[in-house]
């Protein structure tokens, strides 16, 4: 599977966004254990406004118009800095890469990539200080080294990658977030905000393998 069509992308989307809703519970106990368990219920409301606002688009909505509806809807929903962090996830990339009428690798990694760039440098997080971008960036990387066309493969790829970067940011002590405040103690529990993009590109992928 190579491509997309713009009606597809849209339902991908929305199908990420179910995902998070349903892992609410999920992500309010991870969030509890080292930050402040809101992260369930900010996530829940930002794509359930997400949803509402790409349902709300016309069929001629084009693949970034989709992308950046989505990252608006939840930069003003959410709110605090997850709202900004997650809603540069869909629009930052979206704004940066050229219009595409279909998704094709060809905008979908270099989307990624200029979203992970923009969340870097609007939230300050590095690598290794356990954030999203410990999902995100290995998410990036491994599409970007597999250098491939397939959609399947490339959502995989991101899929593993991310889910390899949650499991890693058990080892970290937080530096961001409220988790920062627990430092050393968050040490042994994952990352909520990381584990939100696993969730993202697992469903993603999920469903381009059913087209
Ligand atoms: P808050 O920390 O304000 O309670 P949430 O609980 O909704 O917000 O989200 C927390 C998640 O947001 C963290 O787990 C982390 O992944 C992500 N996050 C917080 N600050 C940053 C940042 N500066 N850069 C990247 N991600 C961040
Ligand atoms: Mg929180």
């Amino acid at each position: 599977m190579n491509a997309l069509s713009a009606a597809q992308t849209k339902e991908m989307l929305l199908a990420a966004a179910q995902a998070v809703i349903e892992s609410k519970p999920l992500l309010t106990e991870i969030d509890s254990k080292i930050g402040d368990g809101d992260h369930g219920i900010g996530m829940e409301t930002g794509m359930r406004k997400a949803g509402e606002a790409l349902r709300a688009l016309p069929e001629s909505a084009s693949v970034n118009t989709l992308f950046k509806t989505m990252g608006r809807a939840m930069m003003m929903s959410m709110g605090g800095a997850s709202g900004v962090i997650f809603g540069t996830l869909f629009q930052a990339g979206a704004k940066a890469v050229p219009e595409a009428e279909t998704l094709e690798a060809g905008t979908l990694v270099p989307l990624f990539r200029r979203s992970l760039e923009a969340v870097k440098t609007r939230g300050g997080a590095q690598p290794g200080d356990k954030t999203m971008v410990d999902a995100l960036e290995p998410a990036v990387l491994a599409m970007e080294a597999l250098d491939s066309k397939d959609l399947c493969q490339l959502l995989a790829a991101a899929s593993s990658a991310a889910a390899e970067g949650v499991e890693n940011t058990k080892r970290y002590a937080a530096k961001f977030g409220r988790a920062k405040s627990l430092m050393e103690r968050s040490i042994g529990h994952q990352d909520a905000g990381a584990t939100s993009v696993q969730i993202i590109f697992e469903a993603m992928h999920a469903y381009v393998t059913k087209q």
